[in-house]
């Protein structure tokens, strides 16, 4: 069911909220979905149920998210025991009802969840391929029905793209307008929070509960105001119908934008978006996850000295992908390297907003396949740089901070395909639109 359907079958007395928490505690996880279930917290919070718009609502989130008294791996062996000591924002505003905790790339760095020290999720429509990646738990839950909605986090992509593999609506909100506080960083000026859903309604109710400033996060702030649009018009950009891609998500994007205002456009420094998400985001992490020495908190390796805990802890409690990225970002940014690859991909990230600028100066929307691919097999890209090219068409949106969808918009044998929407920063209320536009017309 979705949030809106079970909040209209408590108000007529369907069912109580906590006949519909309980139906939820017991589906059984197949896929991986969840790395801790909290059935005793979740009845607890069907037991004092809030007034709000999710507060009869049972949920599932990423486990980079904070809760309070529940344990927050991050699916790394790092953190495997550890128990946040507070809630994050997101879910002080939802005071929803937690069924538990999510699959993840370790530390969110992945596209297919199998960087996870625990397990991988299975893709819920074709159980040997993945669910996409870094949130294919929550995306899996959502598809497979496990929740009614969850909660990721996007860097580069990774509430789009599962959203994508796995059949459900994802979305990525404008950077700064969902408090970061409570979610693990990974690359800060980035990171962003976000709902995976079934429909654009629900994540647009999800997204309006968690939006706003919190004095928490000093780069969260209030929404802007911004008029509303009717009359869209959309760009397709020629860089994201490439001849590489698979013939068949190129014609089912086009057959859910036929009859729109589109028109074909450009955003030339897209090839460089690649090379310079992997230089920030690697070298934002190796900054972000330097407090994971196993002396403040998490796995620590007895050592004979300090000098070797730090080295054996961070040796042993960090997976290949993690570390991997910290030694690419140490490397970016050290001093001699800094100028040639940091500082020049910060130069890039400007060229990549002002290629979008242009085309917002002209255009309403922009409209792209959210991956160029539908779900790889599980063990299928063993080279890191094959893995990396899998978000291609998600990192621009971040290094811009400019809000995304991903809705589904057909199957090809059997495996879904997502249409990515990108908007103005703020404009979110008009995205919704416009993603609800396509959505019913590909339900038809
Ligand atoms: N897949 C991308 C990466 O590996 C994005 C991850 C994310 O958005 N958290 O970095």
């Amino acid at each position: 069911m979705t949030i809106k359907e079970i909040n209209q079958g408590i108000k007529e007395k369907k069912f109580s909220v906590l006949e519909i928490t309980k139906s939820y505690l017991e589906k059984k996880d197949n896929l991986n979905a969840f790395i801790t279930k909290t059935d005793e917290l979740a009845l607890s919070q069907a037991g004092k149920e809030g007034d709000s718009i999710l507060s009869k609502i049972p949920y599932a989130l990423k486990d980079n998210l904070m809760v309070k008294g529940t344990k927050t791996t991050c699916a790394s062996k790092m953190m495997k025991d550890y128990v946040a000591p507070y809630n994050a924002t997101c879910v002080e505003k939802i005071k929803g009802i937690i069924l538990g905790k999510t699959n993840l790339d370790e530390f969110a760095m992945g596209s297919s969840t199998e960087t996870s020290y625990f397990s991988v999720t299975k893709n819920p429509h074709d159980n040997s391929r993945v669910p996409g990646g870094s949130s294919g738990g929550s995306a899996a839950a959502v598809a497979a029905d496990l929740v009614p909605y969850a909660l990721g986090s996007d860097t580069g992509g990774s509430i789009r793209l599962p959203a994508s593999f796995c059949g459900v609506v994802g979305f990525k909100p404008t950077y700064g307008t969902v408090s970061r506080y409570g979610l693990v960083a990974f690359a800060s000026s980035l990171d962003q929070i976000g709902p995976l859903t079934k429909t654009v309604e629900d994540a647009e109710t999800v997204f309006n509960v968690i939006a706003g400033k919190d004095k928490k996060d000093a780069t969260s702030f209030k929404r802007k105001e911004i008029k509303k649009n009717e009359n869209f018009k959309i760009a397709l950009p020629k860089e994201y119908f490439v001849p590489e891609m698979d013939n068949k998500i190129k014609k089912l994007i086009e057959k859910a934008v036929e009859g729109l205002k589109t028109e074909k456009s450009s955003l030339p420094n897209t090839e460089y978006a690649l090379p310079a998400y992997y230089i920030i985001s690697t070298s934002e992490a190796s900054a972000n996850l330097a407090r994971f020495d196993g002396i403040r908190y998490g796995f620590q390796k007895e050592s004979k000295d300090l000098l070797s805990s730090y080295l054996n802890t961070r040796a042993e409690g960090f997976g290949k992908e993690v570390k991997r990225r910290i030694m690419l970002g140490t490397f970016s940014l050290s001093s001699g390297y800094y100028d040639a690859y940091y500082s020049k991909a910060q130069k890039t990230r400007e060229l990549i907003k002002e290629d979008f600028e242009k085309v917002f100066q002209k255009f309403d929307f922009i409209i792209t396949p959210t991956s160029p691919n539908t779900a790889f097999k599980i063990g299928e890209k063993k080279d890191p740089i094959s893995m990396y090219l899998t978000d291609i068409f998600t990192v621009s949106v971040n290094l811009a901070g400019l809000p995304a969808i991903s809705i589904p918009v057909g199957k090809i044998d059997g495996l879904p395909v997502g249409l990515q929407i990108i908007g103005k920063r703020f404009d979110e209320e008009n995205l919704f639109q416009l993603a609800k536009i396509i959505e019913k017309k590909c339900q038809k």
